[in-house]
C-alpha cells in the first residue's frame, strides 16, 4: 500500500501554525514511508472562502518548503462529482430528500434541550416521498444502530453510538453539498490512505466513516492531533500574538526553525531538540504523537530560531536579511558584505529583525547614544584614550583596514596609556555602535570603516566635552 496524505485546508484565512502543523505531519508521514503528500482546498463555503486565502495558504506552504506531490485540487471544481455520489446514494436508498421546515426543526430542537437531550434530527422524512421539485435538503441514512470505532492512530479506539448520530444534510436546499460529502468523496477518490487532522473534526469522523461504508469504500487511518494552546492554556488564538505562519516570516524566523518548532509541539525523540527535515522524516511517526495538547511556547521558538541563525550558510541569511535592512531604509549595498555582518552578528540576534536593528550601525550613524552605555563610558577619563586612537586610525591606509591592524592599534593605545583593553575598547565600542555591545572591537571597526570611525569619534568627544563630567 503506498501511504497517502492530505491536507485539506478551508481558505476562509491565513495559514495559521495549527494548520501548518497538520500539514507538516501529513507531509512527513508521506515522505517517511514513501508515499505521497496531497493538497486540497476546501473551498465549499462560497461566503466565507476568498482567494487571498488561497493565496495565502498556499505562499504559506511554499514558505515552509512543504512542498506536495498532486494538488492543489479545489472542491468548488468538483461539484458535478459529489453531486454525482449524491444521487448514487439517493438512487440506492443510502439517502433520502427531507423537506422538514424550519420551524419545525426548531422546536425539535428546543423540545430536546428541555429533555435535556442532545439535539438531533428524529428521521421524520425517512419514510416519506418528498417532491423533488419543491425545496428540500438531503440527508444521508445513517444506520440506526451499532456503534461504530474509530480507530485512531493517535487517541486508540474511540467508539461512537449509531444511535448518537442523526441523518446529516449531504445537500443543502440551494442544490450545495456539504463538508461531511465532499470530504468523503475526496478521501476516496484521492485515495488517501491517512487522514491527519485537527481534533476538532474527531466527531465528524463516525459520520464519514458512515458515508464512506455507504459507498462501498474501505476508511482510510485516522490520527486526530490535538490541539495548540497559548502560553495561558486557552486555544492559541490571535490574542496571543502572531499565529499566521506570513506573520512569523515577516517578523523574521527562519522556516526551518519554524518547522522544527511545530514538530516538537506533541512530538518528541529522546530529549533531542534540533530536528533537520531529513531528520524529521526519518524520525516522525503520527503514533507517537503525543494524546494531549500542547502550549506555544514564544521563547523555546525564539531560541531555536537563534540557533539556526547562527548555524545557517551566512550568504543564505544575508539575503533573508536584506528585505529587513530595507524596511529600516537601509540599503545594504551601500556599506559592508552583508553576510560579513551576519557572520560577526547572528549569534547575538533572535530573528531577523533584531539582526537587521543591530546592524544597522554597519550602515549609517546612530541618532542617539544609548543613555547608559554614554553615562558608564563617554566620561572624561575616555577622552584621551578616543583621541589617541581617532589620531592613530587616521594615519592608517585603506589596505591596513583589517581586524588585525586595528586590533593592533587598540592594544597599542591601551599600552601607551598603561591601563586594560577594556578602558580604552569600551569607549571606543559606545562611540562608535552607540551602545556598549557590539561583536570584537576589531570586527565592528572593520565593518564601520575608516571614515564612520573618524566621524563617530568626533562625536562621543563632543558628548564628552558637553556631558562627560557628569556623575554617573
Ligand atoms: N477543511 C477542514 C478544515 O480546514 C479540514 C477537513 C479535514 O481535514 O478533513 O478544518
Amino acid at each position: 500500500m503506498t501511504v497517502r496524505t492530505r491536507f485539506a485546508p478551508s481558505p476562509t484565512g491565513y495559514l495559521h501554525v495549527g494548520g501548518a502543523r497538520t500539514a507538516l505531519f501529513c507531509y512527513l508521514y508521506a515522505r517517511r514511508h514513501g508515499g505521497q503528500f496531497v493538497l486540497r482546498i476546501e473551498d465549499t463555503d462560497l461566503e466565507r472562502s476568498t482567494a487571498e486565502s488561497v493565496n495565502a495558504i498556499l505562499e504559506g506552504m511554499t514558505w515552509l518548503g512543504l512542498d506536495y506531490d498532486e494538488g492543489p485540487f479545489y472542491q468548488t471544481q468538483r461539484f458535478d462529482r459529489y453531486n454525482a455520489i449524491i444521487d448514487e446514494l439517493l438512487a440506492k436508498g443510502l439517502a433520502y430528500r427531507c423537506d422538514c421546515p424550519k420551524e419545525r426543526l426548531e422546536k425539535l430542537r428546543i423540545d430536546q434541550m428541555a429533555r435535556k437531550q442532545k439535539p438531533r434530527y428524529d428521521g421524520c422524512c425517512r419514510l416519506k416521498q418528498v417532491d423533488p421539485n419543491q425545496p428540500h435538503v438531503i440527508r444521508f441514512r445513517n444506520p440506526a444502530d451499532g456503534v461504530v470505532i474509530v480507530d485512531d492512530l493517535i487517541r486508540g479506539r474511540v467508539p461512537f453510538a449509531n444511535e448518537e448520530l442523526d441523518d446529516l444534510i449531504i445537500r443543502r436546499t440551494d442544490g450545495a453539498p456539504t463538508y461531511n460529502l465532499s470530504v468523503v468523496v475526496d478521501d476516496a477518490d484521492m485515495q488517501i490512505t491517512h487522514v491527519i487532522r485537527g481534533d476538532d473534526h474527531l466527531t465528524n469522523t463516525p459520520r464519514q466513516i458512515n458515508i464512506l461504508r455507504a459507498l462501498g469504500h474501505e476508511p482510510p487511518r485516522y490520527a486526530h492531533v490535538p490541539m495548540i494552546l497559548g502560553d495561558d492554556g486557552a486555544r492559541l488564538s490571535k490574542r496571543h500574538g502572531a499565529v499566521s505562519v506570513i506573520a512569523y516570516r515577516d517578523q523574521g524566523y527562519l522556516p526551518e526553525a519554524l518547522l522544527n518548532y511545530l514538530v516538537r509541539l506533541g512530538w518528541s525523540h529522546g530529549d533531542q531538540e534540533i530536528f533537520s527535515i531529513e531528520e524529521m522524516i526519518a524520525l516522525f511517526d503520527i503514533g507517537d504523537v503525543n494524546k494531549s495538547a500542547s502550549a506555544f511556547n514564544t521563547d523555546k521558538l525564539d531560541w531555536l530560531n537563534q540557533q539556526y541563525l547562527q548555524h545557517a550558510e551566512p550568504s543564505r541569511i544575508a539575503r533573508l536579511l536584506s528585505p529587513h535592512m530595507g524596511r529600516l531604509d537601509i540599503d545594504p549595498s551601500t556599506g559592508p558584505d552583508l553576510a560579513d555582518v551576519v557572520k560577526a552578528q547572528a549569534a547575538r540576534a533572535k530573528t531577523l529583525t533584531e539582526l537587521a536593528e543591530i546592524s544597522a550601525f554597519c550602515y549609517r550613524d546612530f541618532d542617539e547614544f544609548d543613555e547608559a552605555s554614554a553615562k558608564k563610558h563617554l566620561r572624561l577619563v575616555a577622552r584621551e584614550p578616543l583621541e589617541k586612537l581617532r589620531a592613530a586610525f587616521d594615519l592608517m591606509a585603506f589596505e591596513d583596514w583589517t581586524p588585525e591592524q586595528l586590533k593592533r592599534v587598540v592594544e597599542r593605545v591601551a599600552e601607551e596609556l598603561e591601563t586594560n583593553m577594556g578602558k580604552v575598547a569600551q569607549p571606543l565600542r559606545v562611540a562608535i555602535v552607540g551602545r556598549a555591545a557590539s561583536p570584537g572591537i576589531d570586527e565592528t571597526l572593520m565593518l564601520v570603516g575608516k571614515e564612520a570611525t573618524l566621524r563617530r569619534i568626533d562625536k562621543a568627544l563632543a558628548y564628552i566635552a558637553v556631558r562627560g563630567g557628569e556623575a554617573s
